[in-house]
């Protein structure tokens, strides 16, 4: 019998570089360089992560999502902004106007978590190299999702797509634009806004999205 699972195919049939200028089926190409980064050993975090957190959402949305690195439930349940800090994001998109799942595909810089140490819980910020180890994965993502906007949640994503080093307090509200025309749009990451646990901070943070949603609609306009 014929396999005509779209990943077979396009591991047994088709050259994956091909298959990029096709426009091939995106889940796919998702799920093809999810299981390499499942096998990737370019940097040491793969021995300290439980599960690989490679992305979610909607690869057809042209709209992608960034932030930092995977958290403690992120690396237990193996899906993108599912703790304290994701709960908190989803409401805040709600509110916007944003639904995460079906209106963007959201992802990190790095796909495992950068934990302190063996076994701990706590977390540290992702290492330079860590980030170019990682970026392969990410550019792939981009080139599959070809978004034109992007939300950079927090410094480490808004730097690592200018390609220089940035503070995000000073960028937010912001418009940037990076090859390919794609439009980036800065937020905090919602991590430091739980942080600070203040009323007027989470309603400044719905107003940012808000202006994301915005820029959201005048895309699909154009
Ligand atoms: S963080 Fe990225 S580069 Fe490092 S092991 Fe995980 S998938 Fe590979």
């Amino acid at each position: 019998m014929v396999n005509k699972n779209p990943i077979y195919i396009l591991k047994e049939v088709f050259d994956v570089e091909k298959a990029f200028v096709l426009g091939y089926n995106k889940e796919a190409l998702l799920e093809y360089y999810k299981e390499k980064a499942l096998k990737c050993r370019r940097c040491p975090l793969y021995k300290t992560r439980n599960r690989l957190v490679f992305g979610w959402g909607n690869p057809y949305s042209g709209v992608m999502a960034i932030g930092e690195a995977p958290g403690v439930d992120e690396n237990r349940i193996g899906k993108p902004f599912v703790g304290k800090a994701g709960t908190f994001l989803a409401e805040a998109m709600e509110k916007a106007g944003i639904d995460r799942e079906r209106d963007l595909y959201i992802t990190n810089v790095l796909k495992c978590i950068p934990l302190a140490f063996p076994g701990s819980r706590k977390i540290r910020p992702p290492k330079k190299e860590e980030i170019r180890a990682c970026s392969y994965f990410l550019e792939k993502q981009i080139q599959i999702i070809k978004p034109r906007l992007i939300l950079a949640m927090g410094g480490f994503a808004l730097s690592y797509l200018l390609q220089r080093e940035v503070k995000i307090t000073a960028n937010i509200g912001q418009i940037f634009e990076i090859k390919d025309g794609i439009k980036v749009f800065p937020v905090f990451h919602p991590s430091k806004i739980i942080r600070e646990d203040k009323e007027e901070v989470r309603k400044h943070y719905v107003e940012d999205l808000k202006k994301f949603k915005s820029l959201m609609e005048e895309l699909k306009e154009s």
